[in-house]
This record gives structure tokens, C-alpha cells and sequence, in this order.
């Protein structure tokens, strides 16, 4: 039987491992780490249909300047790291013409469209339908202001006909009670979702993957021998090397180091987010929350309550600045007076980003063996199954039930 290495057992390679698997492949999934322990270990646990929508779009750019001139604002840029983000913003750049955001957005609708069609279905078979909430996601408003700020987002989710209902003070405290009095209006998005525990999904898919027959080999990839116009083996660090008949390349925001030694340089960043795990946070909720004006998230989960987001450019190599987790907990404080936050732990990751926004799934164009799966943003939980499903077609030779030009690697 054929071999395949998928690098990166993070959701996205391990949910693309265990579909492999399941469809009679011989699948090794390589990792330096145990698996979930990259950006999928901590995210904000958000199924987030509702959020597809490029970074580079005019209402994020309108807010641009007051966000960079903030210090405790939802986007920094080390300074030190600038010079280094250049061609990166100049892509992103070019992601901001009209005709492009259509593009970007209809790409990101049509995945999101279609989430929960495989998400149901991977968590069905394998036993976990349990981990996913029933309750959507509320966005916050204290005013008129804050709400049109918002609009333009809600008008995209309108026009790709995402559900949305938009509620009054008493009604948003009938759902959460624990929220301020500020809060004047809210929109619910049913469908924003969420899983109790993200780590503990990929651990389990890694289980369910294993049980299938699939192999995890704990290895740094840190080169390939090539011939033939493919990738025969990988070299490990350890000195190991590791055969096989295909690749797939997988490993969240490390995945563009490795796409540079194929010859194939993906221009993939780092968008570093925070979160802060408040174990007995006091108070009770059902629902997550975004507050759009202050930049942050809130999500239940099965170890207490999420506080996340902010986006820090500062490559794959800085330390973490956790003054900005403090910040996100300073504001989940005003939207929920009553939080108690004295225990309670800290956590950064590399989300992997394009500057397209859109993630990268697809062939090699330049090694006839070598797929890459890349560049989820900030919906790499959200895309996982979808991505698991259309890559086992890709790689099995069938035919994928959307059109994938939008995520080709050589698009750059
Ligand atoms: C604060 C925060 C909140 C977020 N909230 C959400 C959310 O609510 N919903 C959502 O959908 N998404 C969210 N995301 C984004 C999501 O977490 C990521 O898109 C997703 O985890 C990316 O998964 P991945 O498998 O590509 O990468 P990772 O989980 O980072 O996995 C990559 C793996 O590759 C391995 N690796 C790297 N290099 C090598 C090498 N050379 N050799 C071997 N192994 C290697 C790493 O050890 C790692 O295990 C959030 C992210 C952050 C940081």
C-alpha cells in the first residue's frame, strides 16, 4: 500500500490524517510535539461560520490607525519586527482591491457554507458529537455607533444569507445575565457554535486516527530528499530519515519554513493571539461573546471560561508578551462585572496567516507528491473538517464538491 506523511498534528493535520486513514490509505502523522499542542491547543473553541471575511477589508482599515496608535489595542506590530512584515503587507495590500474582497469573500463563504455538512458528519462517526455546543455566539454593542461600525460585517453575512437575529437589552439579558447593563443591543449568530475543549478534540481525532491503523512518528522535519521531481523521504532532526510515497505539509504558521526548502515559499505569517483560561470565573455563561469595539472573545468551555483574541506581528520566534492576554481580561471584565479571574493561566499562538485571509489547500505546483494544507487564520477549528474532507478527495483523486482555484497554492 502507498504511503503518506502528513507533517503537523495540529486539527488540520490530524483531521486530513484521520479522513487519509479512514479511506484505506497508510497515513504517519509526523509532529515535534505531541499532537494539539500549536495554535490548536488554545484557540477560542469557535465554530465561526460567521467570520470568513478578509482582513484587508475597508472597515478594518478605517480602524487601522486608532488600533496600531493604542497601545492595549486589538493589532501590534513589534516594531523590531516591521521591516520583516513588508512583502507580507504589500500581499495584503493587493487583497484590498474591491474586486478582490468579492472574490476572497465568496471563498471563504463557500467553506464556511458548508462546515457544519462535514463537521456533523466527522464528529458523528467518530464519537464526538458531544463536545460541540447548541448555543451560537452573541456580538455586543453598548450603542447605535458600535453597532454601525459593525455593520459592514453584518451586511457580508446577509449577503451569503448566514443567520443572524438582532436583539434588545432585555432579551440579551434573558439569554446571558451575567453581561453589563452597558450592553444595548447584540447580534445572535445561531451558528457560531462552539467545542468544549479544542486540545482534547485533537487528541481524540489523533486517538479515533490510531485506532484506524495510522502511525504518529514524534520528529522535527527539518529537510526533505528529493528526486524525480517529488520528495522521496524526510529528514527528522534527530538524524532519522522517514520514506514515503507522498507528503502533506501541514504544519500551521511553521509551514512556510518548510514550503521554502521545497522552492516552493508560501508568504505565510504569524498573527500571535492570547488567551487567558479563568478556571473559577464566578459567574456563569452559556453562549460566547464578541464585543467588535473592544476586540475580544469570550468562550465557555470545560475548564471554565476563554478569554481571547488581539492579533500581535511578531514572528515565529519572539517570546510572548503576556501583557496583552491581561488586557483581553481587563476588558471581559467590563462586559461581565462580576468575573473573578485570581485563578487562571495563560497561553499564546501562531496562527498560521495569508494575507489574502483565505487558507491554502491543495497540490504542490512544483513536487508532483506534495499537497499543502495551510494558512487557516483564525478559523482553523472551523475549517478542520471541511479541510479533512476536500483534501482526502484532492489526494484520493476525487472530485471535491467545491471548486478549489481560490486556495491554490502557486495563487501568490
Ligand atoms: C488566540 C487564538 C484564538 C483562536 N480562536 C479560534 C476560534 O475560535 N476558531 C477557529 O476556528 N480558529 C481559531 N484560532 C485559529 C486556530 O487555532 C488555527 O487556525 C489552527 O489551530 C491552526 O491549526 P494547524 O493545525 O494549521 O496549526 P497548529 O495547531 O499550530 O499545528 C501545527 C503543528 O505542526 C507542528 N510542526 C511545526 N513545524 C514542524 C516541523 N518542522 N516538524 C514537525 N512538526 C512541526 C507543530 O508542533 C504543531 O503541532 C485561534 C487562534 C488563536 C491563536
Amino acid at each position: 500500500m502507498s504511503s503518506i506523511a502528513v507533517v503537523g498534528a495540529g486539527i488540520i493535520g490530524t483531521t486530513i490524517a484521520y479522513a487519509l486513514q479512514r479511506r484505506g490509505l497508510s497515513v504517519t502523522l509526523v509532529d515535534r510535539d505531541a499532537p494539539g499542542k500549536g495554535a490548536s491547543y488554545g484557540n477560542m473553541a469557535s465554530i465561526a461560520v460567521t467570520e470568513f471575511m478578509p482582513a484587508s477589508r475597508p472597515g478594518v482599515w478605517a480602524q487601522m490607525p486608532k488600533w496600531l496608535l493604542d497601545p492595549e489595542g486589538p493589532v501590534r506590530i513589534r516594531p523590531a519586527y516591521m521591516p520583516k512584515l513588508i512583502p507580507w503587507f504589500l500581499r495584503f495590500l493587493a487583497a484590498s482591491r474591491p474586486s478582490k474582497l468579492r472574490e476572497l469573500e465568496t471563498a471563504g463563504a463557500a467553506l464556511c457554507g458548508r462546515v457544519y455538512e462535514d463537521l456533523d458528519a466527522l464528529l458523528h462517526e467518530t464519537g464526538l458529537t458531544p463536545m460541540l455546543s447548541a448555543e451560537g455566539c452573541l456580538s455586543l454593542y453598548t450603542d447605535e455607533a458600535e453597532f454601525r461600525a459593525d455593520r459592514e460585517h453584518i451586511e457580508i453575512l446577509e449577503r451569503f444569507g448566514f443567520r443572524h437575529e438582532i436583539l434588545g437589552g432585555n432579551a440579551i439579558r434573558d439569554l446571558e445575565p451575567a453581561l453589563t447593563t452597558k450592553i444595548a443591543k447584540a447580534v445572535l449568530f445561531p451558528d457560531n457554535r462552539s467545542v468544549s475543549d479544542p486540545y482534547r478534540l485533537v487528541t481524540a481525532l489523533a486517538e479515533k486516527f490510531q485506532a484506524l491503523g495510522g502511525t504518529i512518528n514524534a520528529g522535527e522535519v527539518v529537510g526533505f530528499e528529493q528526486g524525480d521531481g517529488g520528495v522521496d523521504a524526510l529528514r527528522l532532526a534527530d538524524g532519522r530519515r522517514l520514506a514515503t510515497d507522498r507528503v502533506v505539509l501541514a504544519a500551521g504558521a511553521f509551514t512556510g519554513r518548510l514550503s521554502r526548502l521545497l522552492g516552493e515559499p508560501i508568504p505565510l505569517e504569524t498573527e500571535r493571539g492570547y488567551h487567558t483560561q479563568i478556571m473559577a470565573p464566578g459567574i456563569s455563561m452559556r453562549h460566547s461573546i464578541i464585543w467588535p469595539a473592544r476586540a475580544f472573545m469570550v468562550t465557555p468551555t470545560a475548564g471554565g471560561i476563554r478569554v481571547g483574541g488581539t492579533v500581535e506581528m511578531a514572528g515565529l520566534d519572539a517570546p510572548p508578551d503576556y501583557r496583552r492576554a491581561k488586557v483581553l481580561v481587563k476588558r471581559a471584565k467590563e462586559a461581565f462585572p462580576e468575573l473573578e479571574v485570581e485563578r487562571a493561566s495563560e497561553w499564546m499562538g501562531h496562527r498560521p496567516a495569508l494575507p489574502d485571509t483565505v487558507p491554502v489547500m491543495g497540490a504542490s505546483a512544483k513536487r508532483r507528491n506534495v499537497w499543502y494544507a495551510t494558512g487557516h487564520g483564525h478559523l482553523g477549528l472551523t475549517y478542520a473538517a471541511t479541510t479533512g474532507r476536500l483534501m482526502a478527495d484532492l489526494i484520493t483523486g476525487v472530485a471535491p464538491p467545491v471548486d478549489m482555484k481560490p486556495y491554490r497554492v502557486d495563487r501568490f
